[in-house]
């Protein structure tokens, strides 16, 4: 049987990751999930109009059609649900991982809208580099009031970044 799926093939050449040096400025946003049952609220320097947004070409987030921002993981506090409603574990809160498995998508039960990603401690300083602080990617499409064209958008190419290759299974 030929193999028809068009996502298995490669993806047009793109820029590796990379991400932006904290400057002294910065900006405050908060985003839901659609239904509301996630909410939440970071900060982000470079602030949001100088910050290259990610448009990721992965099996993923092609999918999801994330936007992604890093804000540090100390930067950023889930309003909803509480810690006493279980936080990131809560019932509400699907977790989604494929290839290493390293990265946990956070997706709202009620509504199936793709929120953000937790990540395996330690994943950043493999990723990035010695030092490097722990993040935690935000699908910006979930932010309040967010001007999309204001957005300084940065194509680059996550394909195949956690391995195996994305193929679908029967
Ligand atoms: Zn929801």
């Amino acid at each position: 049987m030929s193999d028809t799926n068009a996502s298995t093939s490669a993806p047009p050449d793109r820029p590796k990751f990379s991400f932006p040096k904290p400057t002294g400025e910065s900006t405050t946003h908060s985003g839901n999930c659609h239904c509301g049952a996630i909410r939440f609220t970071f900060t982000l320097s470079p602030p949001l109009h100088e910050y290259p947004v990610i448009s990721c070409n992965c099996s993923y987030c092609t999918r999801a059609g994330a936007l992604l921002v890093y804000p540090h993981r100390e930067d950023f506090v889930l309003e909803k649900p509480t810690a006493a409603e279980g936080g990131f574990d809560a019932d509400v809160v699907g977790k989604y991982g494929f290839g290493d498995g390293t990265a946990s998508h956070r997706f709202c039960r009620k509504c199936g809208s793709s929120v953000f990603t937790v990540c395996v401690p330690g994943m950043w300083e493999k990723f990035v580099g010695p030092g490097a602080k722990e993040m935690l990617p935000v699908n910006l499409r979930m932010v309040t009031g967010l001007d999309l064209d204001a957005l300084n958008l940065r194509k680059v190419d996550g394909w195949g970044l956690r391995g195996p290759q994305y193929e679908l299974k029967d």
